[in-house]
């Protein structure tokens, strides 16, 4: 496989990235396994137009990428297999799930509505190089429109979103190609999530028991059909709202509700998923009969609302 063609950026092309990604835009990257689509992992907006701009259906909840270990550490509950797991393959194609700390400032959208983050510090010096610069996390799934195969050089990131995005650093093609293996450390036992090119064996050898794999549809937040249903029952489409129901409003809401949040006032899709797990958790309480949600447009970014409001209304 050829070498990146470029393995250091200049100090300006830095900057623009990390300006972009401080003011809420989204840089493509290079890592080791595909292009990845960036943003600032802590703002919730800046997150739900990776959504948009993938045209993605479903929230699938998203790897935060970062430079070092101290960092990772800032946003997940560190523990022995991830100290073992991160010494052996990091930086490298591994992405560890971990529950988030208790002030995690990632928005829950990059969780998806859980409890756990997935992280990993890339092995490309590109990719180390911008996230030193950013300091912060960066979620990034691939940078593809839904659907289509992951990106490998940034030429196809061009070809796909290159008239959405306002940044594509070219780091070559990417050496591995495939994505990251993911294994979820939260547990008793570490289990395989996602396999990648870091290997059963190679996993179990370092942590000394055979590790469980073939999890992923079971374990994999985006695939759980019930995925963060509230413990109250979850109204949708609501025309009207009762005196004992939560609202969950978008736009000009209905009047009456015991409790109000707002997922956008100005009927901003981007704003109300960068929302909504927040919202929906705060209004989960056993003092309101029922959550009443408004109608959400089912267009664009509204669809994969939609989606995960029709599965927290399974009950
Ligand atoms: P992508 O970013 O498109 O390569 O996909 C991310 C992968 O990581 C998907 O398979 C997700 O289901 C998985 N993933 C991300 N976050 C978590 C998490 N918190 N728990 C379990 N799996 C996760
Ligand atoms: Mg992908």
């Amino acid at each position: 496989m050829k070498p990146p063609q470029t393995l250091h950026l200049d100090a300006a092309l830095v900057d623009n990235a990390v300006s972009l990604w401080n003011s809420g835009g989204l840089v493509a990257i290079p890592t080791e396994t595909v292009y990845g689509l960036g943003a600032n992992a802590c703002d919730g907006s800046a997150v739900a137009s990776i959504y948009k701009v993938k045209s993605r259906p479903q929230f699938n909840p998203l790897i935060v990428h970062v430079a070092d270990i101290e960092t990772a550490q800032k946003y997940v509950q560190w523990n022995d297999a991830a100290q073992t797991l991160a010494e052996a393959f990091w930086p490298g194609p591994l992405t560890l799930v971990l529950p988030r700390t208790a002030q995690c400032p990632i928005s829950a959208l990059v969780s998806a509505g859980g409890d756990t983050i997935a992280i990993r510090i890339p092995a490309h010096p590109i990719a180390q190089q911008l996230m030193k610069a950013f300091g912060g996390g960066i979620a990034a799934p691939s940078a593809n429109r839904s659907g289509r195969v992951s990106p490998t050089t940034a030429q196809h990131v061009r070809d796909e979103l290159g008239d959405s995005i306002p940044l594509i650093i070219d780091g070559g093609p990417c050496v591995v190609g495939l994505e990251s293996t993911v294994v979820d450390v939260s547990g008793k036992e570490a289990v395989i999530l996602r396999p990648g090119s870091i290997t059963h064996a190679m996993l179990s050898q370092v942590l000394g028991y055979e590790i469980g794999q073939g999890q992923n549809q079971k374990k994999s937040p985006g695939q759980m059909e019930s995925h963060y249903a509230p413990s109250i029952p979850v109204r949708l489409n609501a025309t009207q709202v009762e005196p004992e129901e939560a609202l969950l409003a978008f736009g000009a809401p209905f009047h009456g509700a015991a409790a109000t949040l707002n997922l956008s006032p100005k009927r901003d899709l981007i704003e109300a998923a960068a929302n909504l797990f927040a919202m929906l958790r705060a209004l989960d309480d056993p003092r309101f009969h029922s959550i009443a949600v408004m109608p959400i447009p089912d267009e664009g970014i509204g669809t994969a609302i939609n989606d995960r409001l029709a599965r927290a209304s399974v009950r």
